[in-house]
Parts: C-alpha cells; sequence; structure tokens
C-alpha cells in the first residue's frame, strides 16, 4: 500500500492531520509525520533528516506521497530525497497538494488500494470537492499570490495623524557612517510612528529612518543639520529618542586605541603604533604584502517561476540562516573588538531587515515572476550602484558591506536550489606570485590545509579560534596565524605591507620601521631558540632523573610524515585520515588509501604508526557524504558514530589499513567513542575484514593493536569498562575540553573556557590514566595540549606514556621535558589539580617551573 508522509512546520498540525487522516480510512494506510524541530525554545520548523526517516518508516515498493505545508518544508523534503538511495528515490513522490485536504484524499485512494499516480491525482484534486461546495470556479493552476498587504505607511496615511519634527546636527567625527547609522536606523525601527530623514545641509530627500540603505545614502558627516519627522502615536518619544542618540554622538567614545589593548608582554614597541588586536593561533612573526581573499562570486541565472509565493519562502529561509551567520560573526567580534566596533555587522543584519530593500525583492519575485536570486542580485546591485554614485568616499566603502551581504544570501540560496549540501563554490584559488599574507573571513580546514607555507607566510582571518581545526593545520605548517581580528583587517588593500606576530595576536599595517627592526629581532631570536631545540630533538625525551615520555607526530598527509621525523618524531602518535576524505567527490578507493598508508609506513619503517579511522563531522563535513544540516555538529553525527552508520565506507578504510599493516608497527584507533557498545560494534566490523581478508589469503598483522581516542567525557568515566576492550588509549583534549566545559571549540567568545589546562579537563585526564594503568594498557595523548609550551611537566607528572603533537612543537617540547624532573613534575600537578581556573593552573606552572 502507498505510505504517506505529512511534513509540517508544526508538530501539533501535522498530528492533526494525521489523526484526521487515520480516522477517515480506519488506521489502515501507513501515515507518518515528520513535523517540527527539537528546540522547546523555537519548536516551528522542519527537518531533513525527520522527513528522511519518516519516509523510511512507510516505504514499500508501492511507493510514498510525501505532502508538506510551505517553505522549508520543501527544502527538507527535497533534501530527504537526496538522502535515499537513488534506486529508492523514484518511489518517493512529493505532491504539491493542499496539506489537509490532500493527506485525506490520499490516504482515501491509497486505503482503497489505488497506485501511486491515482492517489496523487487524488490528492491534487483535493479541493475541487470544496471549490464546488462554496460555488467558486476551480482548476488546478497554481494559486495567484494573495495581493501585498498594504504597508504600515499605507494605513497610516488614512489616518493622518500628525506629524512632528525635529532639527539636529550631527558632531560624532564619522558622522552616520555604518555603526551610527545602525544605531539610527535600529532606534527608529523601535517605534510604531512612521519616521523619515532628510539631510538639511546636502539638501537631500526625506527618506524611510529604518531603511539603512537609505538613511546611510544621505551621506551624513560631522556638521550636517538633520531634519527628523515621526507620524504616530509615539512620535514624541520615537525623536526624542533619536535626539539623545544623536547628541552623544552615538555612544561613540574615541579612546585612545592602545589602552583598549592588553598589554605587550613580548616585543617594545612605542604605544603611539596602532595595531590591531586578534587570538593568537600560530606563532611566530610574519612580514609580507596582503593577499586579501575574496571568495568567487556566484553567476546566477535568470528564469521565471509560477509559485511565487514558495520563492518568496525560499528567500525567507536564506536570510534568516544569513542573519543567524551574521549574528554569530557578531557577538565573536564584540568579545575581542569591543561592542563599539563589532557594530558594523549590526548594519549587515539592519541590511538584511531593511524594507526598501525587501518590498523591492518582494516587488520583482510577485510581480515580474523573478527567481528569488535574480530578485535578489537585481536589488542588491541597484544598491551597490546607488552608493557607488555618490561621491563620498565613506559611503562608496559601505558597497563592500552591501556586496559581503548580498553574495551571503546569494550563496544559501544556490545551495538550497541544488538540494544539496554542496561545499562552497567560493574556494581559495591561490595564485599567488610573491609570498604574501592572507587575510579572510574565515578559512576552512580544507582550505588551510592547502595553503603554501612558502606562499603563504601568515594568516590573519576575522572569525576562527586557536583550537579549530584550521588553526591546528596552520601550526602544523608552521605558518604564523592570528584569527578573531576586527572585521577593519579586511579593508585593507592587496599589496599593502603587514606584520603579524602570532605570539601576541598582533597586526600592524604599514609597520613603522622601528616595529618592523623589533619583529625581526623577535623572528630571530625564535629561530635561535628553536635550532637549540633542535639540536636535541634527535635524543630521547628524558628527565633529568631518567624518566622517558614518547614523543610521537600529528599528521593529515604523507607530507607532514618527512618533515615529523626530521623534527624528531619517533613515530605518528594520530594521523588525521579525514584529510584523505577532503577535497574531492567520492569518498578515496581502498587502492587509493592503501597507497597512502604504505608509503607513510614505509617512510616509517618500524616506527609506530597510529591510524586513526574516519573522524568527519564537526567542523569537518565532507559535502558528498551528504551530511544533513546540524545543529550542533559537535554533538552530531561524528566520527564512529557516522562509519557505524556508514559500514561500507568503514570497511574499505579498514581494509586497506589492515593490508598496509604487515612489516610495520600500524595501529588502528576510533575516535568519538562514547559508549562501551561503539567500540564493540567498531571491533566486530575491524573482525570482520580481518576475516574476509584471512579467507582471501591476504596478509596482515594479526597482532595489530586497537585504541581509542579518549575525548569524550562518557569514555572517561567508563575508562575501566573501555579499557578492557582496547590496547591502548588517547587523550584527545581539543575535544574532551569542549565537551568537560559546554563551550565549542571554535567559537572565539567561549575560547578562554575551551583551555585544556583547566583543572576539570587535567582531572578527566588523571582519572584516564588511572584507569588505564591499572587496566594494564598504555595511554597517550594526542590534542593541542601537548604543544603547549607549559604544559609539559603536567603531562609528566600526570604519567603519560606518550604525547602525540605538531610536528613543529616536537624539538620544544623534548626540550622542556630535559630541564624537569619527575618529582617536579608531579609536584607541579598535585597543585594544578587543586586551582580554580586555568588561568591560575598557567601562573603555578610559570612559578613553579622556575624552581
Ligand atoms: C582531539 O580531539 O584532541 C583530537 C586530537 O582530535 P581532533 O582535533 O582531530 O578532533
Ligand atoms: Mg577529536
Amino acid at each position: 500500500m502507498v505510505g504517506i508522509v505529512i511534513v509540517s512546520h508544526s508538530k501539533k498540525l501535522a498530528e492533526g492531520v494525521r489523526e484526521l487522516a487515520a480516522q477517515m480510512v480506519q488506521g489502515k494506510v501507513p501515515l507518518a509525520v515528520a513535523a517540527g524541530i527539537d528546540d522547546p525554545e523555537n519548536p516551528l520548523g522542519t527537518d531533513a533528516m525527520q522527513v528522511y526517516e519518516a519516509i523510511a518508516s512507510v516505504y514499500s515498493d508501492e511507493g510514498v506521497i510525501v505532502l508538506m505545508d510551505l517553505g522549508s518544508a520543501l527544502m527538507s523534503a527535497e533534501m530527504a530525497l537526496e538522502f535515499l538511495p537513488e534506486e529508492l528515490r523514484d518511489k518517493v513522490h512529493l505532491c504539491e497538494a493542499p496539506l489537509v485536504e490532500g493527506a485525506i484524499a490520499a490516504a482515501v485512494a491509497a486505503a482503497a488500494g489505488s497506485h501511486i499516480q491515482q492517489v496523487m491525482a487524488e490528492a491534487r484534486g483535493a479541493l475541487v470537492a470544496k471549490a464546488t461546495q462554496l460555488g467558486v470556479a476551480y482548476n488546478l493552476t497554481p494559486l495567484v499570490p494573495a495581493p501585498l498587504s498594504a504597508s504600515p505607511e499605507e494605513v497610516r496615511s488614512l489616518e493622518e495623524p500628525e506629524t512632528k519634527k525635529i532639527h539636529i546636527t550631527v558632531r560624532n567625527k564619522l558622522g552616520l557612517h555604518a555603526r551610527p547609522a545602525a544605531k539610527f536606523v535600529a532606534t527608529a525601527a523601535r517605534f510604531q510612528s512612521q519616521i523619515k530623514v532628510q539631510n538639511i545641509t546636502k539638501s537631500t530627500e526625506l527618506v524611510r529612518a529604518d531603511s539603512i540603505n537609505q538613511v546611510s545614502t544621505l551621506g551624513v558627516r560631522q556638521g550636517h543639520e538633520l531634519a527628523i519627522t515621526a507620524t504616530g502615536s509615539d512620535a514624541d518619544e520615537a525623536l526624542a529618542a533619536l535626539q539623545a542618540l544623536v547628541e552623544t554622538n552615538f555612544g561613540e567614545v574615541l579612546p585612545d586605541v592602545e589602552t583598549q589593548r592588553r598589554p605587550d608582554t613580548q616585543i617594545h614597541i612605542p604605544s603611539s603604533h596602532h595595531f590591531l588586536q586578534g587570538i593568537p593561533a600560530s606563532n611566530g612573526v610574519a612580514i609580507a604584502p596582503v593577499f586579501l581573499y575574496r571568495p568567487t562570486p556566484i553567476d546566477i541565472q535568470q528564469y521565471h517561476v509560477d509559485d511565487v509565493e514558495a520563492e518568496w519562502q525560499r528567500l525567507q529561509v536564506a536570510i534568516q540562516i544569513a542573519h543567524e551567520e551574521i549574528e554569530a560573526v557578531f557577538s565573536q567580534a564584540s568579545i575581542q573588538i569591543g561592542d563599539a566596533e563589532a557594530a558594523i555587522f549590526d548594519a549587515h543584519l539592519l541590511f538584511l531587515e531593511d524594507p526598501v530593500v525587501l518590498e523591492a525583492v518582494q516587488q520583482r519575485i510577485f510581480e515580474q515572476h523573478y527567481n528569488a536570486e535574480a530578485a535578489w542580485q537585481a536589488v542588491v546591485d541597484e544598491l551597490a550602484n546607488n552608493y557607488r554614485s555618490i561621491e563620498d568616499s565613506y559611503l562608496q566603502e559601505r558597497v563592500a558591506d552591501v556586496v559581503d551581504v548580498g553574495q551571503r544570501v546569494l550563496r544559501l540560496l544556490t545551495r538550497f536550489q541544488s538540494h544539496i549540501r554542496i561545499s562552497d563554490d567560493s574556494h581559495i584559488n591561490f595564485n599567488l606570485c610573491e609570498p604574501a599574507i592572507l587575510i579572510a573571513t574565515d578559512l576552512s580546514p580544507s582550505d588551510t590545509a592547502r595553503l603554501d607555507p612558502a606562499k603563504v607566510l601568515g594568516i590573519c582571518t576575522t572569525s576562527g579560534s586557536p583550537i579549530s581545526h584550521s588553526a591546528i593545520i596552520a601550526r602544523r605548517l608552521g605558518i604564523p596565524a592570528i584569527v578573531g581580528l576586527p572585521p577593519e583587517i579586511l579593508q585593507v588593500a592587496d599589496n599593502t605591507r603587514l606584520a603579524l606576530d602570532g605570539e601576541s595576536g598582533r597586526v600592524w599595517i604599514e609597520p613603522e620601521p622601528d616595529i618592523q627592526t623589533a619583529l625581526e629581532a623577535k623572528r630571530n631570536a625564535q629561530q635561535v631558540a628553536y635550532q637549540q631545540a633542535l639540536a636535541t630533538a634527535f635524543s630521547p625525551a628524558m628527565t633529568r632523573d631518567q624518566k622517558q615520555i614518547g614523543v610521537f607526530a600529528n599528521i593529515g598527509s604523507i607530507f607532514d610524515t618527512q618533515a615529523a621525523l626530521n623534527l624528531g618524531a619517533e613515530g605518528v602518535g594520530l594521523f588525521r585520515t579525514e584529510f584523505l576524505y577532503l577535497e574531492r567527490t567520492t569518498p578515496p578507493t581502498e587502492e587509493e588509501q592503501l597507497a597512502v598508508y604504505q608509503s607513510i609506513a614505509q617512510l616509517l619503517d618500524t616506527r609506530p604508526f597510529i591510524i586513526r579511522t574516519l573522524d568527519v563531522g564537526g567542523d569537518k563535513p565532507i559535502p558528498y557524504l551528504n551530511f544533513p544540516h546540524e545543529t550542533n555538529p559537535f554533538l552530531g553525527w561524528r566520527g564512529i558514530r557516522f562509519c557505524l552508520d556508514h559500514p561500507d565506507i568503514f570497511k574499505t578504510q579498514l581494509r586497506a589499513i589492515l593490508k598496509a599493516s604487515l612489516g610495520h608497527q600500524i595501529k588502528i584507533m576510533f575516535p568519538m567513542i562514547a559508549t562501551v557498545q561503539e567500540i564493540q560494534a567498531a571491533k566486530a566490523i575491524l573482525k570482520e575484514v580481518q576475516a574476509q581478508l584471512s579467507q582471501a589469503g591476504i596478509p596482515f598483522d594479526e597482532n595489530m593493536e586497537v585504541g581509542i581516542m579518549v575525548e569524550t567525557p562518557s569514555a572517561v568515566v567508563l575508562a575501566d569498562k573501555l579499557a578492557a576492550e582496547v590496547d591502548f588509549f588517547s587523550l584527545g583534549t581539543n575535544d574532551l575540553s569542549q565537551y568537560v566545559m559546554a563551550a565549542d571549540r571554535t567559537h572565539p567568545r567561549v575560547a578562554a573556557l575551551v583551555d585544556a589546562l583547566h583543572p576539570a579537563v587535567l582531572r578527566m585526564i588523571q582519572q584516564t590514566v588511572q584507569a588505564a594503568h591499572q587496566a594494564g594498557i598504555w595511554v597517550g595523548l594526542c590534542g593541542e595540549l601537548a604543544a603547549d609550551p607549559l604544559a609539559a611537566p603536567i603531562l609528566l607528572g600526570l604519567g603519560l606514556d606518550e604525547v602525540s603533537l605538531n610536528p613543529q612543537a616536537i624539538p620544544g617540547f623534548k626540550q622542556a621535558i630535559a630541564q624537569l624532573t619527575m618529582a617536579q613534575a608531579q609536584t607541579i600537578v598535585a597543585s594544578a589539580m587543586d586551582q580554580d581556573s586555568a588561568a591560575d593552573v598557567r601562573e603555578l606552572i610559570r612559578k613553579l617551573s622556575q624552581h
């Protein structure tokens, strides 16, 4: 029997429809609901994964009909189809019939044993009966859009309330530039009254005060006089609020920039030098011209649409997501650079809410039947040209903001149009002739992984965090990097000379000669220290009292391996194999993987080589694996969870690892283990693959060690039980810290919380080490903590058997161990456990290491 799926934003609505339909057919027809989202605060919405599951629950060879309410319900349903295997997809039909009538008609037809096409036809004709009864002529052509409702302006004009007016002079330094304009518009929008503003000095027209673009184009500068009118019930309050805003200079304080910044402990520079402060992400100094990475513009096509309502809804969804994205950038910017500076993003948000822009786009969609992309693009272009035509250099700079927001929405729209989550088509294609410092809003791990350190001497981004995968890769590549910089950095023109200090997180634009000299001296000092550390990097990491700790490398490719060996790595403690899966359109084949594993194993000879199985998800989504959109990707379908659900992909990798293992010391490691069942299931699949190889007479290392990453709090708590299942543990403190501290590892605003030196995390490590040793297995640590220059005494004192870290940090780590005794390290650990914060632990290590 044909199955029916009801998709709605509202769970209650969908359940009601199901109840009605089920009653009609006495429960004979398989009916499933995919409605609402799992967010108690905001439960209205649709989720492609739910739709997929609902389809699966009623699927049969007879087919499935999916009925949806509107907007994103359609997108979710379309996306759900993409998740289905191709052979099943043909049997699932999305039906444009009205939800309630369509579901009932479809259920009745399905219960009567009709085939799928008849069921669809019944659903489509479901309104005919209602229309006939109401005496309305009805055919099945698309509905004509409802006329646009009268604007508040039109409604108010009928009542003609009194208009109030004030005149006021703008005194702040840059006039109504983006940030003050944003505040002005946001204030005006708080009131019911219709507010308009005019630049008297420039004799402009009176424009709407709730439109960021109209206000910005007034070209208001310091000293200009404004006339502000308000018509409506709260006109007086509105004018008073706007007057107060202008008179307080929009809250603009113009402090000496230096006083806002953290004290510079590293280099002494005259305080008069301006610099931008970001979050240090990768150590080192770089001085070079700028290369500003701009995503490739999106090429869009214009076409005629019939279903204008759906088109408008599609745009609304894209705007909503753009809004969320900008809010995230806004909040991270405010913590790093202060609310006043971050308010630039307010202007971006207001652009998305601008009634004038939205009305213009709506008009193109509803009246001219433009597709959403074309309508949006046309309005954005028009606006950008308006800005360009104004003779005001500041306003001309706003073009970049308009284009930026415009492109963000377009990218989202084009993503939805192709029904699947595709990778951003704005991939970096660096054609750098000269070495440069790269500036970007953000870089994905795959973008970063492709950087050539000989060409990209430094990285500056406005988003990101020091333990995001992009930052980890930058450190691995030895590229100095600063994340979370203020957005001004994006205004720097190509080829401008820039200096950056990855240790202090500071950037100087066109640095003065004395800063350049100081930074060069610092770079030289760092290089000398590094060379000294390198001289002992090939000896084992041995304390003064002869306690040894193994030091291995974290790698992401073949190319890292030789570099790691050259820096004193005693083997590989973590191969992040997910990098083999990036930058492609299909997963790597068994042969391709085997070739990589074999090449690395050959370089390592019989040194340990820990291969971590695919750890996708989190901040490493892989477009072709069709990941559904996740609200919390780090808490979602990641690592082993994904692999256990995709045994085909998992087995291919296991086969390749096993085949490469003979004659080497390869160990296998499963990521993101949170339960005993997961490791048992992973081992069972491994056994199955081993049995198949044995049967086929293919040799492999039958004694290969099997371990897990301990990176979830549950794995720590269950460490005794998990230890009984495996040969080793490796602590993943990057993830463990984010889960223990409940703070996203990529979120700059909570970056201080995700510090693995926090006593809460250190206690988790201690607990894991004790459980492992009690069970007689060895335990290592492969999180970024190991590369923290202060962490060496802690890791030693905690009793870890080995650490695995970014190759560049190996010489320094070994050098630090050589200066310690075990007793000293244990004393530091004992006190560290009793501290209140990571900052206290750092302070303690600094103090005690000197004794
Ligand atoms: C970790 O979580 O500490 C780890 C090493 O794994 P990744 O950073 O790749 O998630
Ligand atoms: Mg991890």
